[in-house]
C-alpha cells in the first residue's frame, strides 16, 4: 500500500514500481475518474465529489473497490489511493480476511505541503490508461501526449489551486490517524521515503525500503 499527500508524486511511483515489479494497481482515484467517465449510476453519484476534490463516501467508494478485486487475489496489488481514513483501514482489513491477501508494505511518499502544491500545478494525465506525468519531473517524450498509447494528455479538473488546497488540508486531517495507526501496528512493514526529492532517487529509496532488486 502507498500513501502520500496529493501531489507526493506516489502515483508515478506506484506506476514505476508496477511496471517494473509486476504489479497491479488498484487506484481508486482511476477507477472514480473511469466511472465518471461512463456516466453510469455511480459515475454521476460521485461526480461532484471527485470534482470538488472532497472523498467520495465511503459506501459508493467499497462498492466500487470491491468490484475490481476478485477472489482469490492471485496477483501482487499495490494500493494508490485506498485507504484515505481510518475507516478505510478498517474495510481494508476486512476485505483482507475475506479475499485472503497479506499486506507485505506500507509505503508513504512523505512529501512538503508547499513542494506538493508547486507539483500539482504542472501535473497531466492520460485520459485513456490513466498514467500520470508532470511537465517539469516526469514529462511525455512528445509533449502533452501519453507514451503508452498516444492520447493527448489532459488537466485534471481538481488540480485547480482551490481544490488543491482544500485536498492538502484533508489530507492533513485525516492521514496522521492512519498513518500512526500503520506505524504502531506493523512497524516492521512500515516505510517512509522522503518524497521531496527528484523522481528518480525517490525511486531508488522506495526499491531500496522495499527490498526489490532489478
Ligand atoms: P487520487 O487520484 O487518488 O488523487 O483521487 C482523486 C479523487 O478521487 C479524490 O480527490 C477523491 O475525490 C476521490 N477518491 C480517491 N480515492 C478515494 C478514497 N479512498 N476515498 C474517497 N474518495 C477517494
Amino acid at each position: 500500500v502507498i500513501f502520500g499527500r496529493p501531489g507526493s508524486g506516489k502515483s508515478s511511483l506506484a506506476e514505476r514500481l508496477g511496471a517494473d515489479f509486476g504489479y497491479r494497481l488498484v487506484r481508486t482515484g482511476e477507477l472514480l475518474r473511469d466511472a465518471v467517465r461512463r456516466r453510469d449510476f455511480l459515475g454521476q453519484r460521485v461526480e461532484a465529489h471527485v470534482a470538488k476534490g472532497d472523498l467520495v463516501p465511503d459506501p459508493l467508494m467499497f462498492e466500487l473497490l470491491e468490484k475490481s478485486l476478485t477472489a482469490p487475489v492471485a496477483e501482487k496489488l499495490l494500493f494508490d489511493g485506498f485507504p484515505r481514513t481510518i475507516g478505510q483501514v478498517h474495510r481494508l482489513e476486512t476485505i483482507q480476511q475475506h479475499l485472503r491477501f497479506e499486506i507485505d508494505a506500507y509505503l508513504d511518499v512523505a512529501v512538503e505541503r508547499d513542494v506538493a502544491v508547486a507539483r500539482m500545478t504542472g501535473r497531466r494525465v492520460c485520459p485513456q490508461c490513466g498514467a500520470t506525468y508532470h511537465l517539469v519531473t516526469h514529462p511525455p517524450r512528445v509533449p502533452e501526449t501519453c507514451d503508452i498509447d498516444g492520447a493527448p494528455l489532459e488537466n485534471r479538473k481538481d488540480d485547480r489551486m482551490e481544490v488543491v488546497v482544500f485536498r492538502e488540508d484533508l489530507y492533513d486531517r485525516n492521514a496522521p490517524e492512519m498513518l500512526r495507526y500503520y506505524q504502531e501496528r506493523h512497524a516492521e512493514r512500515y516505510f517512509e521515503v522522503d518524497g521531496n526529492q527528484a523522481f528518480e532517487a525517490v525511486y531508488d529509496a522506495a526499491r531500496t525500503a522495499l527490498r526489490l532488486s532489478s
